[in-house]
């Protein structure tokens, strides 16, 4: 007992300081974390607006949407207080916030549609005559197959899309998980539910910038989309047709190896999409945050047409 007070005497401010350190160390991690998601949502965050004449446009609007937090489970509540910024607040989206989102969308009359129902319109020469909108979700956390799938099941099966990095499925990321393949198929169970590819592992910057607009990249680009397309393919029998760029941009010369492997491409930039569109261009995506709630989405949603 004595040998043991008298370590504890020795070496108490020994244990004292490595605890100091192990704290600080922790700290500037999460600080770290903090700083590189600040970065990702700096990079996504338009703050755009629409045109005059887009504002008073029949069209479709596609929604981006990232993680979908439910601040009555642990785990969310958890990964809100890890990003510690208002943000990357907005950035996680409560799912209370989405449920809200989506009955302000019907009362006003837009009707949402899957990305086929949406790609369908956009090819006919008709001129649209309702707004739309799609609803895409890029990165798939797990919080998907926890709120957003029950949410969406019980509002009627609203249809969505969802934007895979194919190697990412399972990891770790940020303080959340993201969806394994198993949560995947479950959601892709509904047949409202549509996937695309948010590449298969170049989901990040350099210096800054997305890895994608690099134009030495090219190669590696090629190697990364055959791949993700061959995971889609083995994962669920099909190839998919859509891809998201990350933070919404690339080279020209990856859109056309896109457009000639017969992809239709998706940015963050935004825009209404309607029957003159260029399928051979990325189209416009809205990254829902406050501000584009407020700004681009509500402000198209009441803005009558016939003023035009
Ligand atoms: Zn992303």
């Amino acid at each position: 007992m004595d040998k043991v007070k008298r370590f504890f005497q020795h070496t108490w401010h020994w244990i004292f300081i490595t605890l100091c350190l192990i704290i600080i160390g922790i700290s500037c991690y999460l600080e770290y974390q903090a700083e590189v998601q600040q970065q990702h949502v700096d990079r996504e965050v338009s703050d755009g607006k629409l045109s005059d004449q887009q504002l008073h446009e029949n069209g479709i609007l596609v929604l981006c949407y990232h993680r979908v937090v439910n601040s009555r489970l642990f785990a969310d509540k958890f990964a809100l207080a890890l990003s510690n910024n208002d943000q990357l607040h907005e950035y996680s989206m409560p799912v209370s916030k989405l449920r809200y989102q989506i009955h302000y969308l019907r009362k006003h009359g837009v009707r949402i549609i899957s990305m086929e129902t949406a790609i369908r319109l956009i090819k006919t020469d008709q001129p649209l005559k309702h707004k739309y909108v799609v609803l895409t979700f890029d990165d798939v956390d797990e919080t998907l197959t926890s709120n957003v799938y029950p949410l969406f099941k019980k509002l009627g099966n609203i249809p969505y899309t969802v934007f895979v990095v194919t190697s990412n499925t399972g990891r770790y990321d940020n303080g959340t998980r993201l969806a394994t393949w198993r949560q995947l198929h479950k959601v892709l169970g509904n047949s409202n539910v549509t996937i695309g590819v948010h590449t298969n592992n170049m989901h990040y910057l350099v210096n800054n910038k997305p890895v994608l607009k690099y134009a030495k990249n090219y190669n590696q680009f090629r190697k990364d989309y055959q791949k993700s397309e061959e995971i889609i393919k083995k994962k669920t029998g099909h190839y998919t047709p859509y891809f998201a760029y990350p933070y919404g941009e690339g080279t020209n010369r990856e859109q056309r190896y896109l457009v000639d492997h017969g992809m239709i491409t998706f940015s963050l930039d935004n825009g209404i999409v309607t029957q003159r569109y260029d399928l051979s261009q990325p189209l416009p995506r809205t990254m829902v945050d406050n501000h584009s709630w407020k700004n681009v989405i509500k402000k198209w949603v009441n803005t009558d047409p016939s003023n035009n």
